[in-house]
């Protein structure tokens, strides 16, 4: 017998998370299906928790929008329901006169973007904040912070089951199709067996556009490609100078090797990029030549032997390495044509800070089906 629920969402990340609490919330029953033992264990586990302003992002994407959006909800958010966060603020520094260029553009770009309160500073100014940076000129952007995205997640998840949605852990979907008014969908785990629903929200960060492609009835155009990009962090032995993150200017696939700070105040460094074939959380300690040198762009007193090999990352990328960054991809029946059915692809960062704006927009999406 085929068992019957109204909406499934796939994947327990802060997306599917977010997700199903919006979708509770506004009345619908939710099952929600996680392949691992616990949420939220893959991307979002390995992100540098960073409620991220809203600069860099191309003006009218989903990035911009959903950022600046998602970062006033999130701070709302945290403040209402007590999730561990903290407006540190971050420097955005130039280590010489052709960075400044690059800075400036990026000052004038976040303005467009609805970011109104980033600070000029000089490179003494900046040196006033944080004594340890050297740089010729910085900027400030006080609405930058951090969070404890594991609280985050807990948060949603309760949201999600006190308004009525069901989390399953250990229930991959291994396959789906598409039926007139609706899908069936095969989740394996011990106990295997078929769902019918008649929304289904595609979470499923890396494997998104995979588990996609085994769904039988949506259109093969309608799915991106995959790419994998991992970011690996190494650790600050000892106490950091710095009360603020601190990033360089960005570069292609990523925003440089930044430091970051968790919840305790302990320092990070990274994501490194690094263009890869298949999901590998790997870090190479070999990596972390290349980190004191760019660390060292910034912060010249830098003590040999201070980093430790940390934990990896995998941006989940829609578009390759020689492709101009793609935008996130939430396609939802009007994009398709499949009824129900709203796909999250290529949701790499800003997706935490994003994920309510994110989750409201899907539940737009589905609002009339
Ligand atoms: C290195 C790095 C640093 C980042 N830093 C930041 C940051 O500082 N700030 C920020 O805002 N964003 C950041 N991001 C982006 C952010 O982490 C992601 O956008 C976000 O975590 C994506 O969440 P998700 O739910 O889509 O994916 P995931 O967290 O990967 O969740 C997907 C879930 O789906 C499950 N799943 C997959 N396939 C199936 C299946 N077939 N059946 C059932 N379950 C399945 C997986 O087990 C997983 O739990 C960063 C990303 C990376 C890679």
């Amino acid at each position: 017998m085929t068992d019957s629920v109204e909406c499934v969402v796939v994947g327990g990340g802060i997306i599917g998370l977010a997700v199903a609490r919006a979708l509770a919330r506004a009345g619908r029953e939710v099952l929600l299906l996680e392949k691992e033992r616990w949420i939220g264990q893959d991307t979002s586990s390995r992100s540098s928790e960073v409620i991220h302003a809203g600069l860099y992002y191309p003006q009218g994407s989903l990035k911009a929008r959903f950022c600046v959006e998602g970062r006033k909800a999130l701070y709302a958010y945290c403040a209402e329901r007590d999730v561990p966060h903290q407006r540190v603020g971050k420097l955005v520094v130039a280590c010489n006169d052709d960075e400044i260029a690059i800075l400036r553009k990026v000052v004038a770009h976040a303005e467009t973007a609805g970011v109104d309160d980033l600070i000029w500073l000089d490179g003494k100014a900046a040196q006033a904040m944080e004594p340890a940076l050297r740089c010729v000129a910085a900027f400030h952007s006080p609405s930058t912070g951090i969070v404890d995205s594991h609280a985050l997640m807990q948060a949603y998840e309760t949201d999600a089951e006190q308004a009525g949605a069901t989390v399953v852990l250990r229930a991959p979907v291994l396959a789906g199709q598409v039926m007139g008014g609706g899908f069936t969908v095969d989740v394996g785990g011990a106990e295997p067996m078929q769902l019918a629903c008649k929304l289904l929200i595609n979470s499923a960060g890396l494997y998104a556009p995979s588990l996609a492609r085994r769904i039988a009835g949506i259109p093969a155009q309608a799915i991106p490609p995959d790419y994998y990009c991992r970011g690996v962090y190494f650790t600050l032995a000892g106490k950091t100078p710095f009360k603020r993150l601190v990033y360089p200017v960005p570069e292609h696939a990523g925003l440089g090797v930044h430091l970051t700070l968790d919840m305790a105040g302990a320092a990070r460094f990274g994501p490194d990029t690094e263009w890869i074939d298949g999901i590998d959380y790997t870090v190479d300690p070999r990596r972390g030549d290349k980190f004191y040198a760019a660390i060292r762009h910034y912060w010249p007193d830098l003590p040999n032997d201070s980093l430790m090999p940390g934990y990896a990352g995998v941006r989940p990328k829609i578009s390759g390495p020689k492709e101009p960054g793609a935008d996130f991809m939430i396609a939802g029946p009007e994009t398709h044509g499949v009824p129900g059915l709203v796909n999250l692809f290529g949701i790499e960062s800003p997706g935490i800070t994003a994920s309510l704006a994110i989750a409201d927009h899907v539940a737009s999406l589905l609002a009339r089906a």
